[in-house]
C-alpha cells in the first residue's frame, strides 16, 4: 500500500492558507485537528436545510433531525464497538464527559475514603474531577507515578490497587508524551480487584481503533474535535448496566419522564437521562461524517501512515543539536520536546513566524511538567494530513531558532 496522504490533506481547507507569508505547517492536532471540507459541508447543510430542535416534535423536520442525531448514535455505537446504542451518551466533550461520570458515577458507587487512582500523566479534565469529588463526598486521589521515560509500571499499579479502590480512570495516549499506554493489560488487573475504568480517549479516536468490548472497561470517552469533527460535541459511552444505574447529574428537559411540583420528578431512561437541554444536533451530526471519513480511510492507512511520520520525526528531530524529547520513543501522535535551556514560549513564537504552528506550555498536565522538573514543553502533534514536508519544515525552523538564540 503507498503510503501517499496527497489526496486527503487537500480536503482541509485551513492547511491551504499561509500564516506569515509561508504555507501553514500545523502540527497542533492534539489541541485540536482540522477539519475536512465534508464535515464543514455538512454542518452547513444542517443549518441550511435542516435545522430543528430534536425529540418529540410532530413537524417533519424534527422527526428527520432526530432520526439523524439518534443514526449517528449508532454509528458511534460501531465505531466503539459497543454492545448497545443505549450505551452511548452526546456530551460537550471530553471534559464535560469526565465530569458527568465523576458526579453521576461517583455519587452513586464512592463515599467517603473510598479511592479513585489516576495517573501522573492526566490531563487537568482527569484530575480536577476526581479532586472536587475529593471535597465534597471525602473520596481519596491516589496518585500512580509514571517511570522516568514516561510510561506506567503495572507492578506499582498493582501495589496501589486495594479494596478501597473503586475506580482507575487514565489516559489511552497521553496528551504530551504520546505514550500508549497498555490499556487492556491495566483493565484487566482493575477487573480482578473488582475496581472499575474509565478510559480517556480523547488522544487515541483518532489514531487507532478503539473497541470497547475487547478493551473490557466501564467508561470509554473522548471529543469530537480531536477526530476531525466539530468543537462542542463529546461522547461518554459507559456500560449499559452501570449507566441503568447511575443517577442524573445535570437536570433540565429532555432527560425527564414526569414533571411535578407536588409528587417526586421521574427521569428518562439512559442515555437520554444524561443529556439533558436541547443537544448539539448539529455537532452531532458532524461528529457522524467525521467518524465517516476515518473509516473510509480506515484505521490500517492511519496507523501504517502516522507511525512511519512519528518515526521520521523522531528521526529528523534527534538531528537537531540540543533536541530533548521527552519520555520513550514509543510514541503515537504527540511529540514533546524542549530546545536546549529555551522557554518553550520562545521556542512556538519564533515558529509561528516561520509558518509552523506548534503548541506550547503545561499542556494542561502541570503535575507532568512537575515531574520532569520543566515549567513547560513545545509538543508537536500529527494528524492524518502532515506529511514529511511538514516535519521539514518544523526541524530547519528549530534549527534557525537554535543557530539565533543558542550558538
Ligand atoms: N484529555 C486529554 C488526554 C486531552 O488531550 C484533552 C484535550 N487536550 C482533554 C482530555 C480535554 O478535552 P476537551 O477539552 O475536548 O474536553
Amino acid at each position: 500500500m503507498s503510503l501517499d496522504n496527497s489526496d486527503i490533506r487537500l480536503q482541509f481547507p485551513t492547511l491551504l492558507q499561509e500564516v506569515n507569508h509561508r504555507t501553514l505547517v500545523y502540527l497542533d492536532s492534539a489541541a485540536t485537528s482540522q477539519k475536512p471540507n465534508r464535515v464543514i459541508e455538512r454542518t452547513d447543510a444542517f443549518y441550511r436545510n435542516q435545522n430543528a430542535a430534536v425529540h418529540r416534535g410532530v413537524h417533519h423536520l424534527s422527526a428527520k433531525a432526530t432520526e439523524m442525531m439518534e443514526d449517528v448514535r449508532d454509528q458511534v455505537k460501531t465505531f466503539l464497538n459497543a454492545a448497545n446504542r443505549e450505551e452511548i451518551v452526546f456530551t460537550h466533550g471530553t471534559t464535560h464527559a469526565i465530569n458527568l461520570v465523576a458526579n453521576s458515577f461517583g455519587q452513586m458507587a464512592m463515599g467517603l475514603g473510598d479511592e479513585v487512582i489516576i495517573t501522573e500523566m492526566e490531563h487537568h479534565a482527569n484530575i480536577v474531577p476526581w479532586q472536587l469529588l475529593e471535597k465534597s463526598i471525602g473520596i481519596k486521589v491516589v496518585v500512580w507515578r509514571v517511570e522516568s521515560d514516561g510510561t506506567l509500571n503495572l507492578d506499582t499499579l498493582r501495589d496501589l490497587l486495594s479494596d478501597k479502590t473503586k475506580l482507575l480512570a487514565l489516559t489511552h495516549i497521553s496528551n504530551v508524551l504520546g505514550t500508549v499506554n497498555p490499556v487492556k493489560e491495566i483493565i484487566e488487573l482493575a477487573q480482578i480487584n473488582g475496581t472499575k475504568t474509565l478510559i480517556d480517549g480523547a488522544q487515541a479516536v483518532m489514531h487507532q481503533r478503539v473497541d470497547v468490548q475487547a478493551l473490557g472497561c466501564d467508561f470509554y470517552v473522548f471529543s469530537g474535535h480531536k477526530i476531525y469533527g466539530p468543537t462542542g460535541i463529546g461522547v461518554m459511552y459507559g456500560r449499559k448496566e452501570l449507566l441503568d444505574m447511575m443517577p442524573p447529574w445535570e437536570g433540565g428537559g429532555a432527560m425527564i419522564e414526569e414533571v411535578s411540583l407536588t409528587e417526586e420528578t421521574t427521569f428518562n431512561s439512559a442515555p437520554w437521562r444524561f443529556e439533558a437541554g436541547s443537544p448539539n444536533v448539529a455537532g452531532v451530526i458532524g461528529l457522524g461524517e467525521a467518524i465517516s471519513f476515518v473509516e473510509e480511510i480506515g484505521f490500517d492507512f492511519i496507523q501504517r501512515y502516522e507511525s512511519n511520520l512519528m518515526a521520521s520525526a523522531i528521526q529528523r528531530l534527534s538531528q537537531v543539536p540540543d533536541l530533548q524529547i521527552y519520555g520513550s520513543l514509543n510514541k503515537s501522535g504527540v511529540l514533546a520536546f524542549n530546545l536546549g535551556d529555551l522557554h518553550p514560549y520562545d521556542v512556538g513564537s519564533f515558529l509561528d513566524r516561520y509558518g509552523v504552528a506548534i503548541r506550547t506550555g503545561h499542556h494542561c498536565a502541570m503535575p507532568l511538567m512537575k515531574r520532569y522538573r520543566v515549567p513547560g514543553m513545545c509538543r508537536a502533534s500529527f494528524a492524518i494530513y502532515n506529511n514529511k514536508e511538514d516535519i521539514k519544515s518544523l526541524c530547519e525552523g528549530l534549527e534557525r531558532v537554535h543557530a539565533l538564540l543558542l550558538s
